[in-house]
């Protein structure tokens, strides 16, 4: 049986980045499903399909082939066979993410993707419902906070230094209305599991948040 270890927690938190760090020291892989959401939506972006029609996003989805690869640890995410990794990070693509995982064709396909990678590999998975819905069985359960504030800062700053321009208050209102989705869904809202543990990182480095989560790996 695989060892796996689930984090979620919303948009911001430092999932991914604490989740490849962790990963790295554990010599785990480690699976970042939001890149999967997001390579749906780019595939509905891109194919212009009406994304005020749940109906026609959860009919699209099937001709929509997302499977991931892993090059020395780091993921790779594929769209119909093309590498689309570097398409996923902007800002459009990931509230449409958002909009695009509501529905629940589009959730069961990714879903099922994701089950399978975690039962043939050790891996740590970071999302919205991993403890919740996709890994119930995981061996160790986070849920990864921060303050809205603390979340829309490290965003602008992230965004900031790859030279986009943006304005800190639409930065920090674009997250609470992701927020608001995914936590207010019918279909696997974003909550944490009840055999989850908290780590709330406003006041935490990110050496000190893998270090904290290291300590919970090895306690469990
Ligand atoms: O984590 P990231 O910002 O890349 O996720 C983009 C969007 O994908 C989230 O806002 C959420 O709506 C959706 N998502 C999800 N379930 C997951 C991971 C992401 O619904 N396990």
């Amino acid at each position: 049986m695989s060892y796996n270890i689930a984090i979620d927690g919303p948009a911001g938190a430092g999932k991914s980045t604490i989740a490849r760090a962790v990963a790295r020291k554990m010599n785990m892989i480690c699976v970042d499903t939001g890149a999967m959401y997001r390579a749906m939506a780019l595939f509905m972006l891109r194919e212009k399909v009406d994304l005020s029609d749940g109906d026609a996003i959860g009919k699209k989805c099937a001709d929509a082939d997302i499977s991931l690869g892993f090059e020395g640890g780091v993921q790779a995410v594929y769209l119909n066979g093309e590498n689309v990794s570097a398409c996923l990070r902007t800002e459009e693509v990931g509230n449409m993410a958002s909009v695009i995982s509501l529905q629940p064709a589009v959730r069961k396909k990714i879903v099922e993707l994701q089950r399978a990678i975690a039962a043939r590999s050790d891996c740590i998975m970071d999302g919205r419902d991993i403890g919740t819905c996709v890994l119930p069985d995981a061996q160790v359960k986070i849920y990864l906070t921060a303050s809205s504030e603390v979340r829309a800062k490290r965003r602008f700053e992230e965004l900031a230094a790859k030279g986009e321009t943006c304005d800190p208050a639409k930065i920090k209102a674009d997250i609470e209305e992701r927020d608001y989705r995914d936590m207010h869904r019918e279909h696997s809202p974003l909550r944490q599991a009840a055999d989850a543990v908290m780590v709330d990182t406003s006041d935490m480095t990110i050496e000190e948040a893998v270090e904290r989560i290291s300590d919970i790996c090895k306690i469990n």
